[in-house]
């Protein structure tokens, strides 16, 4: 990428939050923002342009699935790209998800390519 893009991840869990940004920290002209609480992110997510949106779904404050019906609620995010991360692997969750307004949906433990190539994508 040329243009300078910014990467948004909400997540509680310190070595997740580690591996996601040195993940992502391979890709050039990417800033990453982060959060470890729902409501500071939100916050800071409304007051800036972010391009992408990571929620962990297990939040102490609020999940993600909330927060993500919250941002979809401010008119330049209509569109943004909103992955969710998370452990639950129970049938039916992947469909509640992107029945909530994600666009996307990650399984813990992270495959790290594949990570890597989907935020790519929708960056693009
Ligand atoms: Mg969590």
């Amino acid at each position: 990428m040329t243009e300078e893009k910014q990467i948004f991840i909400v997540e509680d869990n310190e070595k997740n939050m580690e591996l996601f940004k040195a993940v992502l920290g391979t890709i050039p002209n990417l800033n990453i923002l982060t959060s470890i609480t729902g409501k500071e992110g939100l916050q800071s997510i409304a007051s800036n342009n972010i391009d992408v949106i990571i929620l962990d779904i297990q939040l102490p404050d609020m999940s993600g699935i909330d927060i993500c019906k919250e941002i979809r609620k401010l008119e330049k995010y209509k569109k943004t790209p909103i992955m969710a991360v998370t452990s639950f692997a129970m049938k039916g969750d992947k469909e509640r998800i992107l029945n909530s307004g994600f666009n996307d949906y990650i399984s813990k433990p992270l495959q790290i390519k594949e990570f890597r190539e989907l935020v790519i994508k929708y960056l693009e």
